[in-house]
């Protein structure tokens, strides 16, 4: 179901995540850290649906890969006290798939579909109709003895995870009662991500071995968790296995993640921008062909964060390099320049 990716710096899952992605997740929201506007409101809806004795409102959660969507869902299911069932858009191909899990749900159960951006036009047909009234309709056969069956469901509570809600059709967004746009973690809380993993994964840390390590995290906790198991395997054959800072910038730096958290590709294609295209405008395609990726990559996993800390913009015409990455590359800026 999942596609693996395996660039280290990479927000997607990787196969080496798998074991230990687990282990590390937060189940109650009060371990999660980070994103406390979203954990005030949710705890607010989640009191006051558990008082009504009603399922909780459908919830579109969206955001960069990597952010704890799929966290976040889990640890619904767990302080609403009900079950939850996990697919994605795509594998969800057939009314079948669909049909399958909806019927099978109890009263406040959860369904969670990950990349919803992705689902069939069959499916969100079905999905539709049984989110708003909680029933759908069948057609059984073709022509004259079709039939068309009427299927009844509990109130449950689907969660939609998209890293683009603007490929949402606007009737489906509408349809979620509860929107919340995750965002990138800040330095703090990216080191308390990495404090409390190394914890749950008995590795010695430094509170600035975890800095160095958040700091070159993307914003990211899948990837600030990942860095620190690399880390660690510096930290033991080439230390006492301890992370302080000095072994964490030593590792990253042979790992070749700047003290940004950009790797080989970001600032590969960043030096393409400038010295190719004198910083731009570069469309997309272009883009992605010159570091070898799909447009959607770009857009998912390297631009959030590049925006985020202001290397690149986003123009009608294409992206933009700023002059704050010329600075990062060291590239001397064009005298007459717009930036
Ligand atoms: P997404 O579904 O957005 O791609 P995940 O929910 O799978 O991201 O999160 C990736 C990993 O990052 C999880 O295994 C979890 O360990 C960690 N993580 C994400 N968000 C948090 C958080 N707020 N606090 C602690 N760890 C987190």
């Amino acid at each position: 179901m999942e596609e693996f990716d395996e660039r280290l710096l990479s927000a997607k899952v990787m196969k080496a995540d798998d074991e230990t992605e687990e282990s590390l997740r937060p189940h109650r929201l009060n371990e999660y850290i980070g994103q406390d506007r979203i954990k005030e409101n949710l705890d607010i809806y989640m009191r006051a649906a558990k008082n009504r004795d009603e399922a909780l409102d459908h919830v579109l959660l969206y955001g960069p890969p990597g952010l704890g969507k799929t966290t976040l869902a889990y640890i619904i299911a767990a302080e609403m006290g009900v079950s939850i069932r996990i697919t994605s858009g795509p594998a969800l191909e057939k009314s079948g798939d669909v049909v399958a899990l909806l019927t099978n749900l109890q009263k406040g159960d959860i369904l969670f579909i990950d990349e919803i951006h992705r689902l069939s036009r069959t499916v969100s047909e079905i999905l539709y109709p049984a989110m708003e009234d909680y029933e759908f309709d069948i057609i059984l056969g073709k022509g004259p003895s079709a039939r068309s069956i009427r299927f009844n469901l509990p109130h449950f509570t689907l969660i939609g995870a998209t890293t683009r809600s603007g490929q949402l059709a606007a009737p489906f967004r509408d349809r979620f009662g509860v929107l919340f746009r995750l965002e990138m973690y800040t330095g703090e809380e990216l080191s308390e991500i990495v404090t409390r993993s190394a914890g749950i994964l008995g590795i010695k840390i430094t509170s600035d071995g975890a800095a160095e390590i958040a700091s070159r995290s993307r914003g990211t906790p899948r990837v600030a968790n990942r860095l620190l198991r690399r880390v660690r395997d510096f930290a033991q054959i080439l230390g006492n296995g301890e992370i302080n800072k000095k072994t964490a910038a030593v590792a990253l730096e042979k790992l070749e993640v700047d003290e940004l958290g950009l790797d080989r590709t970001d600032r590969m294609m960043l030096d393409a921008m400038i010295r190719s295209f004198n910083g731009g405008p570069v469309g997309l395609e272009t883009l992605a062909a010159m570091i070898g990726e799909e447009p959607v990559t770009i857009e998912d996993v390297y631009e959030p964060y590049l925006m985020q800390i202001g290397f690149i913009n986003r123009t009608p015409r294409g992206r933009c390099a700023t002059a704050a990455a010329y600075r990062h590359l060291g590239i001397e800026l064009p005298s007459q320049t717009l930036l």
